[in-house]
């Protein structure tokens, strides 16, 4: 048993959702309990799609225990099939179906239905949400991955793109910024798979060159496949960044065989952005770092190479990519958090006191209750982060709405200047919110208030003075000045902290 307030990911039926809903003519018999049906709001809600899940539930109750479920899901199998004439169909239980062990593939098996029928194991109670999607796009193709055709000479090298799906944070630009990108360097796309895939075009995966993996949760197991069944190469670098799509770029024309075009110039407009003389005031803002492995691997890079912050945190909850997410925090020598449990994502928060937050919107929630700024990054998202206009994370295009997504919360340099130099100003004081921001609540106050009572029993206390001399500290840093002297002062043994202690702690930690 865990006490679960929020979970980050979903039960891994909702991953397996998530494929069959991208896919145009694929259909899902999911043995689950009445009220199941809860997870289509996800995608007619959040996603806002015109259309409901391809999911037919058996939505079983209580009376129907003592009877036969096995019937039940029988029937709703058959009912499937007549009422959408899918091209293949899924099968699975939900986690209340799996203790009842009712064997929805052998059971799809007796009916010997006349298209393919693929039976999905998704162990609920160890497995989540992008496990249970990638080990569903994995068992498709596994099962409908046709052996390549002969391969006669084309003119211009193909891919698949490989990984987007339904409920997919920005998937659906992504998708289209890069497939523009690879299509200017003059590689077709053979498939996208499984967002917008029909079961003919799963079936013909094998006969493009190579592979371009945008969500390693989600399709890396299915490019591994590929690579051993068909020797298809695929891409490693996932183009999130202008420095990474640079990268990507690099690796698609050795991938494809073609020449690299001049590079120097396929650049966001985000880097000459980080480079202007507005953004000095960035440089070493101290970011901290939490979503799924891809996103925070890659943000960790745009943050530190190209906008200038300082990395003092990160982590993930997909425990299937923990060892990436570990090497790549070894190279902003921090510690990786590895966790599902977002109390102790706001624990590091706290200890931390970052100046920006990048993360989910989990992160979100804690950032307000800190008064941090924050900026979402990866799933799980709300309804706001399945925007109407174009807003791509990956290629060019996505650089720079990373760009401007990243610094829009945070104070504009200006105020910032201003507010450090007159403090008592009745419109631009300290506990006022980013002018830009109009409601916004004002950062800092109220976590040092709440640092501040929790501390008081076991801390140093402040003379009148070095509280005072603390108050010259801008608003943004002070928090983790405050939290440095006390530390510094518990460790010196000083019971009242001075103006001097403040500035010799000051010394200690720059050192
Ligand atoms: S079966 Fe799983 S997803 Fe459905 S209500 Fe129970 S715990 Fe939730």
């Amino acid at each position: 048993m865990q006490l679960t307030l929020w979970t980050y990911e979903g039960p891994p039926h909702v991953g397996a959702m998530r494929i069959a809903t991208a896919m145009r003519d694929v259909h899902y018999v999911l043995h689950a309990p009445q009220g199941d049906t809860y997870a289509d709001l996800l995608f007619t809600m959040i996603e806002r799609l015109p259309r409901r899940p391809p999911v037919t539930y058996t939505t079983f109750q209580a009376r129907d225990l003592g009877g036969d479920t096995a019937e039940l899901f029988k029937d709703a199998a058959r009912q499937a099939i007549e009422r959408f004439k899918p091209a293949a169909m899924l099968v699975g239980s939900s986690c209340t179906a799996e203790l009842i062990q009712d064997d929805p593939g052998g059971l799809a098996h007796a009916l010997k239905l006349d298209i393919p029928v693929i039976p999905l194991e998704l162990p609920s109670y160890q497995r989540k949400e992008n496990w249970g999607a990638s080990e569903t796009f994995y068992q498709l193709c596994r099962h409908l991955v046709l052996k390549p055709e002969e391969k006669t000479a084309k003119s211009r090298p193909s891919c698949n793109i490989l990984g987007p799906s339904a409920l997919g944070f920005r998937h659906r630009d992504d998708v289209k910024e890069i497939t523009q990108l690879l299509n200017k360097l003059g590689v077709d796309i053979n498939v996208v798979a499984p967002l917008e895939a029909t079961v003919a075009d799963i079936r013909k995966l094998a006969d493009a060159d190579f592979n371009v993996v945008l969500y390693p949760e989600i399709g890396m197991s299915t490019a591994l496949w590929l690579l051993r069944q068909f020797d298809q190469p695929h891409t490693k670098t996932v183009p999130l960044g202008s420095n990474a799509t640079q990268d990507f770029i690099r690796e698609v024309c050795a991938l494809a065989g073609i020449e690299v075009p001049a590079i120097e110039e396929m650049t966001a407009r985000a880097r000459w952005y980080a480079q202007s003389v507005d953004s000095t005031y960035l440089t070493g803002k101290r970011v901290y770092l939490f979503g799924d492995a891809t996103h925070v691997v890659s943000a960790a890079r745009i943050a530190s190479e190209e906008m200038g912050f300082e990395v003092v945190g990160l982590g993930t909850y997909s425990r299937e990519f923990a060892r990436e997410v570990r090497d790549c925090a070894k190279k902003y020598g921090v510690e990786a958090l590895i966790t599902d449990d977002y109390l102790e994502v706001e624990a590091q928060i706290t200890e931390l006191h970052p100046e920006l937050i990048l993360g989910t919107q989990m992160e979100r929630h804690i950032a307000k209750r800190h008064g941090i700024p924050c900026a979402v990054i990866s799933a799980p998202v709300h309804v706001q982060d399945f925007p109407a206009r174009y807003a791509p994370q990956m290629g060019l295009e996505g650089a720079n709405v990373l760009f401007d997504t990243w610094v829009h919360p945070l104070m504009m340099g200006l105020e910032e200047h201003l507010l450090g130099m007159f403090k008592q100003d009745f419109e631009f004081h300290e506990g006022a919110s980013p002018s830009h921001l109009g409601s916004a609540r004002p950062a800092e106050i109220i976590v040092e208030q709440a640092v501040t009572q929790k501390e008081a029993s076991n801390q140093a206390t402040w003379s009148v003075e070095a509280e005072k001399e603390l108050g010259k500290i801008p608003f943004f840093v002070r928090g983790k000045a405050r939290r440095n002297t006390e530390k510094y002062a518990l460790d010196q043994g000083v019971a009242t902290i001075t103006v001097d202690t403040l500035y010799d702690a000051k010394a200690h930690y720059s050192r």
